[in-house]
């Protein structure tokens, strides 16, 4: 994106010649036939496609600055794509946002250290996310907090966006010897003839996200009002959230220039909601789960997890295909998991019933699976949020002493609020 970046901003200061890079990785990419629906084996078509357009509005906004995307693409490993242009191109400064999902970790250290040895200044800031969760952990005694209440008491408030607006940006430098090409289309990437029926309704972008947001916050009593379990997660026209998820999850959106906005909009109205049920309190939610994340080891599995409940979940994989494939005969769930194949998106409640549905709820299935089948379908999969989730859902962790029951029939009659029981594990089949 081009608002709230400060390492576009760093770079942009620190030389005549920037060069803003995107490497294609074909971890993600790289199409997979044998996989239950179109897309690859890590990403479902819906998330691909709003990449590349994402991707698109990304260099048109950069062309109106006098730059340009460079798009690169990796045969293998994202880091040699990066470290041969580093070389080639005789770059004296690198500037990435720092990510903290184990992946781009690893990813990143290998870059790094090739740049150390090269004697490539590094800077790296936190910008995805609110808060540095090194930060909060740190300032928690050196562990994660492992409560909503806990996290929000040590955060505290989240720095200001970098809301300079540029009027144009330093130009790319000599790309000698690589061929530029413009972000490519599905089909280049070997994507096929697709069905109509994988287009979610939201178009990828920094442009589509700020007038998304701009849309939902111009309703300030709408924000001011907003409390999450109040939804309908049936509302398909109009979903009862904001869907800045996936603008979230790829950059698009800056977190905390949202933020901020949310509490323009409180200090306009007499009274607003409050952390965890209001819209400001969502953002929290996704640091919070950041956090845990980044200081627990193991984090996106059960064993060698130390937060996680070790319960021994039973093998069915014919259920478990029914449930991924929409063909459990509850309408309900199997109508969500369709919205998830097609859209790769749902309301948070709906994504609650199928989820509480494979696990506790019902099939009693490992939530690793169904975290497995969200990983790729989500066009806002995103690795902390979801493990952090499924855990949640599963009663795995955070949330063990109290059960919500998620009833398949009633609850999607009703589509409010879930029914509330303090019984243990129950079954609704
Ligand atoms: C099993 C399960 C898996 C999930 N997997 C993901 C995922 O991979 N990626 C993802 O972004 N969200 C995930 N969520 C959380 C949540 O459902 C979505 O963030 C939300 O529905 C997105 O819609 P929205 O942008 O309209 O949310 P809004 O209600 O408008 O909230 C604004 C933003 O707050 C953040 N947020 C909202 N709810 C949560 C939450 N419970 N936890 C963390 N952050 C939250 C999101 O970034 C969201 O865009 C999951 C939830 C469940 C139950």
């Amino acid at each position: 994106r081009v608002h709230d970046n400060p390492a576009l901003d760093a770079a942009r200061r620190s030389a005549a010649r920037v060069y803003p890079v995107f490497v294609l990785d074909p971890r993600y990419l790289r199409p997979d036939p044998a996989a239950p629906s179109p897309g690859s084996a890590r990403a479902g078509v819906a998330r691909v496609r709003f990449l590349l357009e994402s991707l698109r509005d990304l260099d048109a906004r950069l062309r109106r600055l006098g730059s340009r995307l460079l798009v690169l693409r990796a045969r293998d490993d994202v880091s040699d794509a990066v470290c041969a242009a580093l070389k080639d191109w005789n770059i004296g400064k690198l500037c990435f946002e720092s990510d903290t999902e184990p992946y781009a970790l690893a990813r990143d250290k290998r870059v790094t250290d090739f740049a150390a040895a090269s004697g490539i200044e590094v800077f790296s800031p936190v910008s995805h996310t609110l808060f540095d969760p090194a930060e909060i952990i740190e300032k928690n005694g050196g562990r994660p907090p492992l409560t909503y209440q806990s996290f929000v008491a040590t955060a505290g408030e989240p720095p200001k966006p970098v809301m300079e607006k540029y009027s144009e940006l330093p130009p790319i430098g000599d790309t000698g010897g690589y061929e530029l090409l413009p972000v490519p289309k599905l089909e280049e990437l070997g994507y096929g003839d697709l069905s109509q029926e994988y287009i979610p309704p939201f178009r990828g972008g920094e442009t589509e996200a700020l007038k998304r947001m701009r849309e939902s916050l111009q309703d300030k009593e709408w924000v001011a009002k907003f409390e999450k379990p109040k939804g309908d997660p049936s509302a398909f026209l109009k979903p009862a959230t904001t869907v800045l998820s996936p603008y979230l999850k790829f950059g698009c959106l800056s977190a905390r220039y949202f933020y901020h906005c949310i509490q323009d909009v409180y200090r306009s109205t007499k009274t607003h909601t409050k952390p965890p049920v209001s819209l400001a309190g969502q953002l929290l939610w996704r640091d919070f789960f950041y956090t845990v994340s980044f200081g627990t080891p193991n984090f996106h599995q059960m064993e060698g997890n130390k937060i996680c409940k070790q319960i021994p979940w039973r093998e069915n994989g014919e259920l478990f295909v029914a449930w991924r494939d929409g063909r459990t005969g509850y309408p309900w769930i199997d109508a969500i998991m369709i919205q998830l194949r097609k859209w790769g998106w749902m309301h948070h409640l709906a994504r609650h019933s199928v989820a509480c549905f494979l696990t506790r709820g019902d099939l009693y299935i490992h939530w690793e699976q169904g975290r497995d089948v969200f990983e790729r379908l989500l066009i806002d999969s995103d690795w902390a949020i979801n493990n952090g989730n499924w855990l949640w859902l599963s009663c795995s962790s955070f949330f063990y002493q109290s059960i919500i029951e998620f009833t398949p029939q009633s609850h999607s009659e009703r589509s409010t609020t879930p029914t509330e029981t303090t019984s243990g594990i129950s079954s609704q089949c």
